[in-house]
């Protein structure tokens, strides 16, 4: 699609981005997030959060930095374990940047201290999981100093990780000059910038599991957009508040008040709300099982709705046809099984075409557009989950937070 907005900086003036430090012939620690997705064999299944990163790695190998990178991969539990190394991930970086990266098989030590002092300007280490050392879920201060010791400066480009307390997230940036790379300001200028200030008309569409999952981006959000679309096994919490009888449809049924009370809320301030008007239903989440397609108001015990149905599709398009901005969280039904994808992908391909800046919110929702086929037409897809569902619930993110202010700056 083409970028018919500009993209208004905000969320991050306040802070010190790659550009504002000397990092010129300097040792620099990028914290990225390389935790990607690996398939039984360990293959890496999607390296798009290693793609997001080259542009800060670029700039740092064309300022001649001597560039120290570091990750986490999957949940080794603090000490190490071959089916999280990252080697194959500097395997594949070293493909993709086109220039030798060094593995380094331990994130601290005196072998990492003795590699760091031999680089040359432009040359790219990669630690070993920093999740193999306690310290760094830990938040451990002795950890943080080992590393901060090792370099000049810290970057921040780990936009998924930073949500996190952790030591590098937190911890180094705090003994550092601390500095956002560009994919975190991207994310920020997105996830932040365009959602507190969209063109408007802006359309919000919501999905997923739960409805517990996504209030608070829907109280934050209320403020801010022109109409709701609720799909998802959300929906049917919506359905059964309002006095349907949604069948064995997923329900939380703690969240049936709240659900009200937030649906004539956002109704109240003249925003417009969409939920599913028919359904596929299944008797079980299996790609064997029979489907049926029946309006809202006729799921029958003993059924669950597994997708959206052509007429929801029809009403969330229209919809969708006047946005100029529309933010995109959650699948509108179980789309891992194909015979309930249509709704999910017929949405995607919807906000896909739309003359409109679009921005998917990480999660689930990437897969879902990329299943779909539409990824390049997608304005911004985020490379967070639960990171980009923080900041749409209107939090502070602690890795953004512990960068250096630029007020700072001045007076080193
Ligand atoms: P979330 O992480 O909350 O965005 O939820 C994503 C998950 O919601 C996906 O794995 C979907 O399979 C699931 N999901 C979407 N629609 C439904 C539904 N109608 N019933 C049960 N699960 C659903």
């Amino acid at each position: 699609m083409e970028e018919h907005h500009s993209v208004p900086i905000t969320g991050i003036l306040n802070k010190l981005s790659i550009k504002d430090l000397s990092i010129s012939g300097k040792k620099v620690f990028i914290r990225v997030d390389f935790n990607v997705p690996l398939d039984e064999n360990m293959n890496i299944t999607d390296d798009r959060r290693i793609r997001s990163t080259l542009a800060t790695i670029n700039y740092a190998i064309d300022e001649g930095s001597k560039i120290i990178l570091a990750s986490h991969l999957g949940s080794p539990k603090g000490e190490p374990d071959k089916k999280y190394t990252l080697a194959s991930i500097a395997r594949r970086l070293q493909r993709l940047i086109k220039k030798e990266v060094t593995f380094v098989p331990n994130c601290l030590g005196p072998e990492v201290e003795e590699i760091v002092n031999r680089m040359s300007e432009g040359d790219i280490i990669l630690l070993e999981n920093l999740r193999f050392n306690p310290g760094e879920e830990e938040n451990s201060e002795e950890f943080s100093k080992s590393l901060a010791k090792l370099v000049d400066f810290y970057i921040n480009d780990a936009f998924g990780a930073s949500h996190r307390h952790h030591a590098s997230i937190v911890g180094i940036p705090k003994l550092l000059p601390s500095a956002a790379g560009f994919l975190l300001q991207k994310e920020i200028d997105y996830l932040q910038g365009v959602v507190n200030h969209p063109v408007r008309p802006f359309v919000a569409v919501l999905g997923g599991a739960k409805v517990s999952g996504k209030i608070d981006v829907i109280r934050n959000l209320e403020d801010k957009v022109d109409k709701v679309i609720i799909g998802g096994g959300m929906a049917y919490t919506f359905l059964k508040a309002m006095g349907y009888n949604v069948g064995d449809s997923l329900v939380e049924d703690d969240m049936l008040e709240l659900a009200n009370e937030i649906r004539e809320a956002v109704v109240s301030k003249g925003i417009k709300f969409y939920l599913p008007v028919d359904c596929v239903i299944a008797q079980s989440i299996d790609a064997a099982a029979e489907t049926k397609l029946v309006t809202a108001q006729e799921i029958p015990n003993g059924w669950k709705a597994v997708d959206i149905g052509p007429a929801s599709v029809k009403l969330f398009s229209e919809a969708l046809e006047s946005a100029k901005t529309i933010l995109w969280n959650g699948p509108m039904g179980v789309f891992e099984v194909d015979a309930f994808s249509r709704g999910t992908f017929s949405i995607a391909h919807a906000i896909a075409d739309a003359y409109a800046l679009t921005i998917v919110g990480g999660g689930d929702t990437d897969l879902a557009v990329s299943r779909a086929g539409v990824s390049e037409s997608i304005s911004f897809i985020s490379t967070g989950g639960g990171a980009a569902l923080e900041l749409l619930e209107g939090k502070v993110l602690p890795g953004l937070e512990a960068l250096t202010n630029k007020e700072i700056k001045d007076t080193e």
